[in-house]
C-alpha cells in the first residue's frame, strides 16, 4: 500500500522561486518593437469600490500580490482586465489592454488552441485549491465521502493522495467543474479563495517589476512592469510570450501544496516553447556543439541560456505533435511521476523518427541537432 504523507506537498513549493514563466532582463527578442497603437481596444475603466468592481484574484497570481494588495482601478476590454494603481494614467492600461488581447489569439493558435477551446479547456477554480478540495479528510459529511468513493475517486487507490491527485488531473476539464462545484458546497462561498477565476487575461502592472525582471506569465494571466518603467510590456512579442506561458499553466488542474508545477519544469521545455512560438530569435543549429540539455539543465543562471532553450524546443517541437509536447505539464502537475517519466511515457520522437527517451535525448542532443537538416 502506497502511503505518503501530505507534508511531502510542502517540498515543492520551495522550487517555486526563481519561475518558469519569469522574464528578466535577457535580450532574448530581436524583432522591431511594435510601436504602441493609438487605437486601443474598446473597454471600460472601472474604480475600485464601485459597483460591481472584480478584485484581484488571491491565488496563483506570482508577483501580482502587488495587485491583490494595491490596485485601484483597471480597464476591461472584450478579453483583458488589467489592473493597476491610480498613479497608472488610464492610457498606459488601455494600451497593455490592446497589446494583451490583439496577441491572444496568435499566441494560442501557435499552442494549438482558439480563444474558444482554450476558454473550454482552462480549469474555471484555481489549481491550488483543488488539493484542498480533493482531500476528503475535511468534509465531516457522508454524502462528500459517498460523492468522492463513487465519483471522483472511482478506480481508484483513494487512500494515497497521490493517487487521488493524479487521478483528479486526468478528469476533463468539465468533470473538474463538477467535482469543484460539489465540493465547494461545503466551504464558504463569500471566501475569494474558493470564487470561479475570470474568463478574461487577467493583467498586473507591477510596480515592482521593471528592470531586472519585466514580464511574468501566469495562471491568470500576465504581470508586468509598468510601461513607463519598461516599454517592452507594450511589445506584441513579449505578450505573446507570455501568453504562451498563461497556455501552459491551464494544463493544470491541480497543484501541489501552493505551487503550480511547471517551475519545476526543465526551461528548455516551457521558455524554450515561449521564445520559439513567439517567434523570437535562438540559437543556430551550428551553434548547439557549445550547449548541452545538461548544461542547460544545471545552469546557475536561470537566465543564461534563453536563446538555447529555444533551439532545444525547436527541435522537440519540429519532430512532434505540440499535443504531446503538452502533455507534459497535465502528466507532470500532480507530481506523481518525474519529468524524465513523463518524457519517456509519450513517445517523442528525434528527426530520424525514432522514439527516444529523455536520457538518449540528453546524451545525444548535440550530435542529433548537428545533423539535422
Ligand atoms: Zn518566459
Amino acid at each position: 500500500m502506497k502511503k505518503y504523507p501530505l507534508t511531502l506537498l510542502a517540498v515543492f513549493v520551495l522550487s517555486a522561486c526563481g519561475g518558469g514563466g519569469d522574464e528578466s532582463n535577457t535580450d532574448s527578442g530581436t524583432d522591431p518593437a511594435t510601436p504602441p497603437s493609438s487605437n486601443y481596444v474598446s473597454g471600460n475603466v472601472v474604480q475600485s469600490g464601485s459597483n460591481g468592481y472584480l478584485e484581484y484574484p488571491t491565488t496563483d497570481i506570482g508577483s501580482g500580490y502587488y495587485c491583490a494588495d494595491n490596485s485601484d482601478k483597471y480597464f476591461e476590454s472584450a478579453s483583458v482586465i488589467v489592473y493597476a494603481n491610480s498613479a497608472v494614467s488610464d492610457n498606459d492600461m488601455m494600451a497593455v489592454a490592446t497589446n494583451v488581447q490583439n496577441n491572444a489569439e496568435p499566441a494560442y493558435n501557435a499552442m494549438k488552441f482558439t480563444e474558444l477551446s482554450l476558454s473550454d479547456f482552462k480549469p474555471e477554480y484555481s489549481p491550488q485549491i483543488a488539493s484542498n478540495l480533493i482531500n476528503y479528510r475535511e468534509y465531516n459529511n457522508q454524502s462528500v465521502s459517498e460523492y468522492v468513493y463513487s465519483g471522483i475517486y472511482n478506480q481508484v487507490e483513494w487512500h494515497s493522495f497521490y493517487e487521488i491527485a493524479d487521478h483528479y488531473q486526468s478528469l476533463s476539464p468539465k468533470e473538474t467543474l463538477v467535482a469543484n462545484e460539489y465540493l465547494i458546497k461545503f466551504h464558504d462561498q463569500d471566501d475569494s479563495y474558493f470564487s470561479k477565476r475570470s474568463k478574461k487575461i487577467v493583467v498586473c502592472l507591477s510596480p515592482g517589476m521593471g528592470n531586472s525582471r519585466f514580464a511574468e506569465g501566469t495562471f491568470h494571466g500576465i504581470n508586468f512592469a509598468e510601461p513607463k518603467a519598461d516599454n517592452r510590456v507594450l511589445q506584441s512579442v513579449y505578450a505573446k510570450h507570455e501568453l504562451i506561458h498563461h497556455v501552459q499553466m491551464q494544463h493544470y488542474r491541480i497543484s501541489s501544496g501552493g505551487a503550480i508545477l511547471i517551475y519545476s519544469l526543465p526551461r528548455w521545455l516551457t521558455e524554450g516553447q515561449a521564445i520559439y512560438l513567439a517567434g523570437q530569435s535562438i540559437a543556430k543549429r551550428s551553434e548547439v556543439s557549445s550547449t548541452s540539455i545538461d548544461d542547460m539543465n544545471n545552469a546557475l543562471d536561470l537566465n543564461l541560456y534563453y536563446p538555447e532553450y529555444g533551439l532545444a524546443y525547436s527541435y522537440i517541437h519540429l519532430n512532434n505533435n505540440i499535443d504531446a509536447i503538452n502533455s507534459l505539464y497535465t502528466k507532470t502537475a500532480s507530481d506523481l511521476i518525474s519529468f524524465e517519466e513523463a518524457f519517456d511515457s509519450i513517445g517523442l520522437k528525434n528527426h530520424y523518427g525514432e522514439v527516444m527517451t529523455y536520457s538518449s535525448f540528453k546524451a545525444n542532443y548535440q550530435t542529433w541537432v548537428a545533423n539535422w537538416n
